[in-house]
């Protein structure tokens, strides 16, 4: 599955917040947002008043860009969104957040989502016992997500978790640590969801 693979700090310069897609650095004042909140280019710093449609392009940009995937495939996420039942901004959010990649990175058991997908790709994860190597997977109520029990997989989620650990947990998940597992509890609210967007104008904006 392609992936960007540009520089990542541009990013969150371009989408005027952190979007937190370094894991470690993001936390630390290395991280260049804190040092250049402007955005990149001989014309960054210059005020611009966006347009409804910049804002809703923007919004999405912002989503899309924190969860690392590709405009055709968020664009596919968005319809399977809108034919599900209840708000489409709501199953939208609710689908990324339900990826394995983003369980993994949530749990703790890796910095930051670039490598939790990685870390899924190179088959370190099993879902309820069997292994499975697909970052987008969607999980399920009740599903188990275990760190495979090797010495490699341990040792990589175990750094992860010494450096996420000041991190909360969403109170959705049920994790245990010392077992490297995590399990899906309910689908989350969004109130549950902790995502700065606001997810009404990426509606509007497919909707056009
Ligand atoms: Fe964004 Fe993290 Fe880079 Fe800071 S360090 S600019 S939060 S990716």
């Amino acid at each position: 599955m392609a992936r960007y693979s540009g520089p990542v700090c541009k990013l969150c310069r371009r989408e005027g917040m952190k979007l937190f897609l370094k894991g470690f650095k993001c936390y630390t004042a290395k991280c260049i947002y804190e040092r250049r909140s402007f955005a990149p280019g001989v014309h960054g710093k210059r005020r611009t008043k966006l347009s409804p449609y910049g804002e809703q392009l923007r919004e999405k940009q912002k989503l899309r860009r924190m969860y690392g995937i590709l405009e055709k495939q968020f664009r596919i996420m968005f319809h399977k969104a809108s034919r599900q039942k209840g708000i489409t901004g709501e199953n939208l959010l609710r689908l990324l957040e339900l990826r394995l990649d983003n369980i993994v990175f949530r749990a703790g058991f890796a910095p930051a989502r670039a490598a939790s997908r990685m870390f899924v790709t190179h088959g370190h994860v099993t879902v309820n016992g069997k292994k499975v190597n697909i970052p987008s997977y969607q999980l399920r109520v009740s599903d188990v997500i275990e760190i495979k029990n090797n010495e490699k997989s341990r040792k990589l989620a175990q750094e992860a978790l010494k450096m996420t650990e000041s991190r909360l947990v969403p109170e959705w998940l049920k994790t245990d640590k010392e077992n490297f597992k995590v399990q899906i509890l309910d689908v989350p609210s969004r109130e549950q969801m902790d995502i700065p967007i606001n997810e009404q104008l990426i509606v509007e904006l497919y909707s056009k």
